[in-house]
């Protein structure tokens, strides 16, 4: 026994000295791929459920690496807040994403928004709020027409710090939303204090929607309570036309989803602009 769990243990510390190689060269081509192009940004849209307008689209940053293929975001995400780099990403995905706006209200689509996440490491910069004036300036994108979607945990975190943020950014322009609301610890009598204007459910709400009865009514309850506050409801990863006809009938505000599209290149978002209403 005390021979296996020696070499267990060889094992174990032979797969985490991978997995931390890893870690370290991809970190090395993750801090040169800005300056080598590597990243794009993917726009997938969000309509107005009710009527099925198209009324913005949320950003959502693709890495394509020359040493890994196409990476997740899910994996280089972490990583970029690890090591810093989520700085000067966040700021070019901002930048990216305000600028391709821009060329949605030359294309006539006045109306649309455009949403940006933005990781709490970046939210927590003192400069943040200039950095984000700074973009606005430069694209000439209206503040009205820019969404940073933040998670919970951001908020919660320093909430006192967190406040004197949002109050600059809204005094901007800018809308605020609660991204993947449900997951982490903050309650709607938190959201009420803070100037957010959009909540954004969960997409393992919405998925679980299908087959658990009760999180049909978790959902309904959550629509109904964000708008005694005032706010306005997306729902994400929506799926089937199941799940849009449940939400439409719960007064959802806005849907995004593969059902309505995946998310696009900049130029199939021009294309698709142009197809609908
Ligand atoms: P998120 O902000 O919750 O974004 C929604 C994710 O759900 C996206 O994954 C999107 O492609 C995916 N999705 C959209 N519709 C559906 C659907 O109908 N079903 C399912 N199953 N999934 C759907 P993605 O693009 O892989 O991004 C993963 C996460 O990475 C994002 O989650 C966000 O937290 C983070 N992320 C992406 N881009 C950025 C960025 O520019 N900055 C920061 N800080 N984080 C980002
Ligand atoms: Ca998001
Ligand atoms: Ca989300
Ligand atoms: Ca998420």
């Amino acid at each position: 026994a005390k021979t296996s769990g020696g070499s267990q243990y060889r094992l174990f510390s032979k797969e985490l000295n991978a997995s931390i190689k890893r870690m370290v060269d991809m970190e090395a081509s993750l801090r040169k791929a800005l300056d080598e192009n590597e990243f794009y940004v993917l726009y997938q849209p969000q309509t107005d459920i009710e009527s099925g307008v198209m009324i913005g689209a949320e950003a959502l940053v693709r890495w394509n690496s020359k040493d890994y293929g196409v990476v997740s975001p899910a994996d280089f995400i972490p990583l970029a807040e690890q090591t810093g780099l989520i700085l000067k990403l966040g700021q070019w995905v901002m930048q990216e994403a305000c600028q391709e706006a821009k060329r949605w209200e030359r294309a006539g689509r006045a109306s649309m928004t455009v949403s940006v996440n933005v990781s709490a490491k970046q939210f927590m910069q003192p400069d943040f709020v200039d950095m984000v004036k700074g973009i606005l300036k430069e694209t000439g994108l209206d503040a009205r027409k820019l969404c940073i979607e933040i998670t919970e945990s951001v908020v919660i975190d320093k909430l006192k710090f967190t406040l004197k943020m949002l109050d600059e950014l809204v005094a901007l322009g800018v809308e605020i939303s609660i991204d993947d609301f449900g997951t982490g610890y903050s309650s709607l009598s938190l959201l009420r204090q803070l100037p957010i204007s959009v909540i954004k459910i969960d997409q393992s709400f919405i998925a679980e929607m299908v087959d658990v009865h009760s999180v049909r009514s978790v959902v309904a309850a959550m629509i109904t309570m964000t708008h005694h506050l005032g706010k306005t409801v997306v729902a994400e990863g929506i799926e089937s036309d199941q799940q849009m006809t449940w939400l439409r009938e719960m007064g959802c505000d806005k849907g995004q989803g593969y059902f309505i599209d995946k998310p696009l290149s900049a130029d199939l978002m021009q294309t698709r602009m142009r197809k609908t209403s």
